[in-house]
């Protein structure tokens, strides 16, 4: 058959459109890059060797001490001449004409009825077999001791190669040098180290949106965080990253960047353009770089699925998806094994601690999926709560303590589950003060002083109703909520249930806001205001979601009108400040804190109540004692009156 001249693309398109399982994909990878040579270099001792991968065995060259050697400051003596002694009957030694001081060889042997003056570390010299300690002897006159002890043979003793035996293995390849192995190479006498040399891994952010921290970020732009994560998580992981900076999406420019990366690195790792989006380039040039080229490209991951691996003559060549959340999963769970492995270093152990999930959690059919969780005590065992806000969320990773995995065959977790929880740092450390609900700038300033005390706190966002439920389950000390109930016209005490108690909080004062300048609004109260609104058709307005009490608010003052922008429903009050400041709408309503923080114009219509649901069972609790405590403060009062709040 004549070869068809469409195949190389038709592969191509094979390829992208393939979705390999994960343990497929990191197989895969993982057979194309290994086994392989890795390179050594000698790196000196101190300082320079710390968190390389021992290249050689090391055996002992040495035997560690050296010579047989005293304990203590005493004196040397025949074991045999002090059977005898004892309080009562005391030996005595004739002593020797000298001392043995450290760093000292002695000159004269310890003949039977005689002693040496030694001191620790001291060589034992020839006759000798054991020591006496200083204490256990008095001076008996005429260069004489007595002593009041029998002493065992080799007491006090420390023999040569006790501690090392000269060609004893002392350290295997592969162990990662840090302060106690060099301690071990050192005494040895050892002065460098062959180790593997760290992977040079080049760093690539790429999209046309990207801003590096340090500068001022424009219109429609956003800060790189991957650049500065994965180099961070390359160092952790025996790498030595070189960050290139972040390459507008245009193909020559970021072709040219890769292939000088390639000439000097062993590995390049970019972020962001693996999707199928326009501008979405870097995986057109993989093909070009070299031999087999792209392992996958697609995995049954979440986060993480446009993950693309590929191998560039002998160099792995990685491009991670752009989400800072799902780049920071697939380069932990797929690419740190691969690096480990260059680096020399053994696969990583994490700690894993079982715990309960409070919540049903869906999970996507067919994908492995990861979820980021934190972990507060319950009372019975650990819970995990999922911190995820969605893969374009940084702070989830922040704030969670490990994840748990959901398997690609489960479209859920049911309430209840027992799971395991991978942590991201060894140690579990409980919160002291876990409060579950909605969340308020306010309120960080009342855990301030707790913090500074040394107090932990863990605050979950998951809205007043989630925090409350939480509260009922006492998974949680405190729920700050602020909930409107209809039929009361009251805030929050109508929802409470048994075992709960209402803490007063402070009054968030709910108002318009708009472009400060607009003459729409000027001078207007709240009804006036959306009067205003509604008569203009031009002008757009931002919502809120259903269940918020804003919203409650805003369907009052809107009554049957839908204007322009009503399905526009963000869940939070900075998002509408945020779209009424940069013109994406004209108006909305958000507490006043955020209105002035943002420099918009704000028309005060009612205030909104922010309690708390106190568990009453964890009243005592000290955490809990401290921030009754600051939230009544005068201090705090202060602060949360001059942020713009009215404490209760
Ligand atoms: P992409 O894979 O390039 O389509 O990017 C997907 C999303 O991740 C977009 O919202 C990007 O703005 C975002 N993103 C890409 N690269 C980065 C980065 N280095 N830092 C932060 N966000 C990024
Ligand atoms: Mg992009």
């Amino acid at each position: 058959m004549p070869p068809n001249p469409k195949s190389r693309d038709h592969v191509a398109q094979e390829q992208f459109l393939t979705i390999l399982s994960r343990e497929e994909a990191l197989a895969r990878f993982e057979a194309a890059l290994f086994p392989r040579a890795t390179a050594s270099e000698t790196r000196p001792l101190a300082a320079d060797a710390v968190g390389h991968a021992l290249a050689l065995d090391v055996s002992a060259p040495i035997d560690v001490p050296p010579f047989d050697r005293s304990n203590v400051d005493g004196f040397a003596v025949r074991s045999a001449d002090l059977t005898a002694a004892s309080e009562a009957t005391p030996v005595r030694l004739l002593l020797n004409d000298e001392v043995i001081a450290c760093g000292t060889a002695p000159a004269r042997p310890v003949l039977s009825g005689t002693a040496t003056a030694i001191a620790t570390g001291g060589p034992v010299p020839r006759g000798a077999d054991a020591i006496v300690m200083v204490e256990h002897t008095e001076p008996a006159g005429g260069n004489a001791i007595a002593v009041r002890r029998a002493a065992s043979p080799g007491q006090f003793v420390s023999y040569a190669g006790s501690d090392i035996a000269r060609g004893e293995a002392l350290l295997r390849a592969g162990t990662m040098i840090g302060s106690r192995e060099i301690g071990m190479l050192a005494a040895c006498g050892i002065a460098e180290v062959a180790v593997v040399r760290r992977p040079r891994v080049a760093v690539i952010s790429t999209g046309d949106e990207l801003v590096q921290p340090g500068l001022p970020l424009r219109p429609a732009a956003i800060y790189d965080s991957n650049g500065a994560i994965v180099t961070a998580a390359i160092g952790e992981n025996g790498g030595d990253a070189i960050f290139l900076g972040a390459v507008v999406d245009d193909e020559a420019a970021l072709e040219a960047v890769m292939r000088k990366a390639l000439e000097s690195c062993d590995m390049l790792v970019l972020s962001g353009g693996t999707s199928k989006g326009a501008g979405d380039v870097s995986h057109r040039i993989i093909a070009r770089l070299g031999k087999p080229g792209i392992i996958a490209h697609g995995v049954a991951l979440k986060p993480g699925k446009p993950l693309c691996l590929a191998v560039c003559d002998g160099k792995p060549v990685v491009i991670l998806p752009g989400f800072p959340t799902s780049a920071m999963f697939t380069f932990h769970d797929m690419i740190v094994p691969v690096l480990r492995r260059m680096a020399g270093l053994p696969a990583r152990a994490d700690a894993v601690v079982t715990a309960k999930v409070p919540v049903r959690i869906a999970s996507e059919l067919g994908r492995t999926e990861f979820v980021m969780v934190s972990l507060v005590e319950g009372a019975d065992g650990l819970i995990a709560y999922p911190t995820g806000k969605g893969s374009g969320a940084i702070t989830s990773f922040a704030q969670a303590d490990g994840f748990l995995k959901i398997d690609a065959l489960a479209d859920q977790m049911p309430r209840g589950t027992e799971v395991e929880v991978t942590l991201f740092t060894p140690h579990v450390r409980v919160p002291d003060l876990v409060v579950v609900g909605s969340h308020c700038t306010g309120l960080d300033l009342v855990t301030a002083p707790l913090a500074r005390a040394g107090l932990s706190v863990r605050s979950i966002a998951v809205g007043s109703l989630g925090g409350l439920a939480a509260a009922k389950r006492g998974e949680c000390d405190l729920a700050p909520i602020h909930l409107f109930d209809e039929k009361t016209e009251t805030y929050n005490t109508p929802y409470l249930a048994d075992g709960l108690e209402l803490i007063p909080g402070w009054r968030r004062m709910q108002g318009i806001v708009f472009r400060a300048g607009d003459k729409r609004f000027a001078g207007l109260d709240a009804q006036g205001a959306v009067r205003a609104a509604l008569a203009d058709a031009a002008c757009i307005m931002v919502n809120r979601n259903q269940g918020a009490g804003t919203r409650i608010l805003i369907d009052r003052l809107l009554g049957d009108a839908r204007p322009d922008g009503y399905w526009n429903q963000p869940r939070s009050h900075n998002a509408v400040a945020a779209a009424v400041a940069q013109g994406r709408a004209d108006w909305g309503m958000t507490i006043a804190p955020v209105a002035h923080a943002a420099g918009l114009g704000f028309i005060p219509l009612a205030e909104e109540h922010y309690d708390f649901a106190l568990v009453s069972a964890r009243r005592e609790r000290p955490a809990v004692q401290a921030f009754l405590q600051s939230l009544a403060s005068q201090e705090n009062r202060d602060a949360l009156t001059k942020a713009g709040f009215r404490p209760a």
